[in-house]
Parts: structure tokens; C-alpha cells; sequence
């Protein structure tokens, strides 16, 4: 995703913002900065604090701290799973919160669980750590003071956080470690599917209340829960009607081929009497590259009597094993966003898979066993 800025690295893992993100600080500077409240005898938020130039500075600083806690939640999912081999690719800071994009998690509800649990730890952490801490600054400074009042309001956030984030709803934290805890017990698509549909119940509560009480912010989470609980529900039972299904299961064998020398007024013939949006280019036994519909779109016509395959093709080809899993196919589509791979046994070319095939083949498993 081009829309989000790399801030750096943190245990190997890149740190990145997403552009709503930048416009979520002000906001929530805003916010605090606007509200004063006592929570257990302490003040809570800026707004009483003065000047507005101390008062807005003291927001500012306190949003950004607010999602450094958020950042450091996700890393403590992050540590965890590292240490159980995971790859996380990336951290990736939104406005509603953080997100950190790993590998497939492996079916094991004991990890799943201490995963989960990792985030909602580091923010109960954080939130004792900077109570403790206001306690320090309240005997030093006084009650009142902006840096005291910083701490007490987000030692409050973090403890939120983290409360928030154990709710037994899909996707949040407390989601996983519902479904953990359902998967000892049943099937794993089963243990998801239960798992999400308490997540939209809980994500239709919020839209509601979301419009009832015009608040913006509610609604736009209780979507977004509501789709990402869909989401997991969609992917989980997709990985699993595919489970034991291999590449050549469902792979085309009879693999048309294009040599690079031909002209793509004659690749376009054959596209449109063959019915495919797709060919592997070959030399020989050696494949060259992959030449689609796409590309050919690019050349303006005038030009595709004296322009070749070999010219448009792409030559950085991904290719599959026939013994694959058909779901790590899904998965090289998916990251790479492309629409077939080639299937090589022994460097040669045994056959192709494509979108379409896999496609099929849910529709059929999905049928058979669920
Ligand atoms: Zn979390």
C-alpha cells in the first residue's frame, strides 16, 4: 500500500503510518485538549489546562504518546509470535488503531491465545507503568500540573485499551482468544464462525448506537469490526474447504504457450479464439515470462503488428510446485495481486494455475463440506 509512510524499524519489523493516520493526531489532540473531566478525583484531559499554548501542546504531545502505546501494543503481538517463527511483515498505524500484517498464524489455540493475550498485556502495562509514574509526578509537581495530568490521562487510555481491546469480539484481541478457547472444543472453522458472528453482533450494537447517539466515530469502528469480523470468517472457511486440495488437483494441464517472438495482433487472435487471458512464454523448455491480457491492452493497436511478446511480457515470473498446497497458490496471487501461476515440476512446465481454477474449486469443496 503506497498510502502509508515507513517510519523505521523496531525489531526487525517495519513501522509504517497511514495517511489517516495524520489526520487522527489533530483530532485527538482536539479532543483532549477540549475536555476536562475528573476521573477518580483526577483530572482527566487539557481543557482546564492554561495558556491554550500549554494546554495545546500538552494534547499534541499526549496524541502522539497515545499511539507510540498503540504502536507498542502491536509489538507485543509482534514479540510474541516472533518467537514462535512468525514473519511479520509490517506494522502499520491506522486511525482506529494499529494493525501488524503477519504470515498465516498456524492452528495451534495455545499460541493464538498467548498472542492475543501479548497486546492487551502491554497496554495494562503501559497504563500501570504511567499511573505509577503519575503518582511520582503528583507528590513532585502537584495534582494540577499539565505533565501530571498527561500521565493520569493516559495511564486511564492505555487501561481502556486494553479493556476495550479484550471485548469477546471478532477481530479484537478478546475475539482470538474466544475462538482459542472455542477451538479446543470444536472444529477450528466452526470455533471461527462463532467467534465472528458474536464479533458482528457486537459491531451492529455499536453501528446503532453509533446513529442513535450521532456519534461519527462509533459508527465508522462498528463498520469497519463488521467487515473485518466478515472477513475472517470468509478467509478461515476459503482455507479451509481447500484444506488437502494440492495444486495439481486443480491446475490446467493442457498449458498453451506462446513463443516471444510472436506479434500480439497474432497473441490477441489467439486470446480471442481460445478463450484465455493468459499464456507462459517459452524458449524451448525454458520459461520466459508470462504475457496477459494486460499487457497487450497497454500497446495501442497501430502498434501490435510490430511489437512482440517478448517485448511486453513479464520476465519476473513467480511459479508453484504441483505438490503445493492450493492455498499457498491463493496466497502468491494475494501478495503478488496476480492472476496465474505457472506450475513447475523438475524445471518443467506441467501445467498453470489461475484465479478462476481456485475459484472453482472453493465453490466445489465449499459445497461438499459445509
Ligand atoms: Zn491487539
Amino acid at each position: 500500500m503506497e498510502s502509508s509512510i515507513q517510519l523505521g524499524k523496531v525489531m526487525g519489523i517495519p513501522i509504517r503510518l497511514h495517511v489517516t493516520f495524520l489526520l487522527i493526531i489533530p483530532w485527538v489532540a482536539y479532543l483532549f485538549g477540549s475536555v476536562s473531566a475528573n476521573v477518580f478525583g483526577k483530572l482527566y484531559g487539557f481543557g482546564a489546562v492554561e495558556p491554550p499554548i500549554i494546554r495545546w501542546v500538552y494534547s499534541l504531545v499526549f496524541a502522539v504518546l497515545l499511539f507510540v502505546c498503540v504502536g507498542l501494543h502491536e509489538l507485543g503481538h509482534s514479540f510474541i509470535a516472533k518467537r514462535y517463527g512468525i514473519e511479520i511483515r509490517s506494522i502499520t498505524l491506522y486511525f482506529f488503531g494499529g494493525v501488524a500484517s503477519m504470515e498465516e498464524i498456524p492452528r495451534n489455540p495455545s499460541m493464538e491465545l498467548r498472542m492475543a493475550i501479548a497486546g492487551p498485556a502491554v497496554s495494562g502495562a503501559l497504563g500501570m507503568i504511567s499511573i505509577l509514574l503519575y503518582a511520582q509526578s503528583e507528590s513532585l509537581l502537584g495534582k494540577n500540573h499539565p505533565f501530571s495530568i498527561l500521565l493520569w490521562t493516559l495511564g486511564i487510555m492505555n487501561i481502556i485499551l486494553m479493556i476495550f481491546n479484550l471485548i469477546p469480539a471478532f477481530p479484537m484481541d478478546g475475539g482470538r482468544v474466544l475462538r482459542a478457547w472455542f477451538s479446543t472444543r470444536m472444529p477450528y472453522v466452526v470455533a471461527t464462525k462463532n467467534a465472528a458472528a458474536l464479533g458482528k453482533i457486537f459491531a451492529v450494537f455499536l453501528i446503532f448506537l453509533g446513529l442513535f447517539t450521532l456519534n461519527f466515530l462509533t459508527l465508522i469502528i462498528g463498520i469497519f469490526l463488521y467487515i473485518a469480523a466478515s472477513e475472517e470468517d470468509r478467509s478461515t472457511t476459503i482455507t479451509d474447504s481447500l484444506s488437502g486440495i494440492k495444486v495439481r488437483h486443480i491446475m490446467s494441464k493442457d498449458v498453451k504457450v506462446v513463443p516471444p517472438e510472436m506479434s500480439l495482433s497474432e497473441l490477441m487472435r489467439l486470446m480471442f479464439y481460445e478463450k484465455h487471458r493468459g499464456y507462459p512464454v517459452m524458449v524451448g523448455d525454458e520459461l520466459v515470462g508470462i504475457v496477459t491480457i494486460t499487457d497487450l491492452q497497454r500497446v495501442p493497436e497501430s502498434l501490435r503488428d510490430t511489437t512482440t511478446v517478448g517485448d511486453v511480457m513479464t520476465r519476473n515470473i513467480y511459479v508453484i510446485g504441483p505438490e503445493d498446497e492450493a492455498t499457498a497458490a491463493i496466497k502468491i496471487m494475494g501478495d503478488k495481486k496476480i492472476r496465474r501461476l505457472p506450475v513447475i515440476e523438475d524445471g518443467r512446465l506441467v501445467g498453470i494455475i489461475s484465479r478462476e481454477d481456485l475459484l472453482r474449486a472453493i465453490e466445489l469443496c465449499s459445497d461438499v463440506r459445509l
